[in-house]
């Protein structure tokens, strides 16, 4: 197995490490309440998906 060499720098590191950032998720509009929400999810303001009401609708 293969074993390092040198150390690596702070600076490589840290530059190695440069496109690890996290990206903001993909935010959709709910098409029943406006509110954001994430595709492919219930939306968590009215709990529908797809048109229909999945849950919070016990008022
Ligand atoms: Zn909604």
């Amino acid at each position: 197995m293969a074993v390092p060499r040198n150390r690596t720098s702070n600076a490589r590191k840290n530059s190695r490490r440069s496109h690890h950032a996290k990206k903001p998720k993909n935010a959709m509009t709910c098409s029943n309440c406006k509110g954001k929400r994430l595709s492919h999810t219930v939306c968590p303001h009215c709990g529908y998906y797809a048109g229909r009401s999945i849950a919070g609708d016990k008022k």
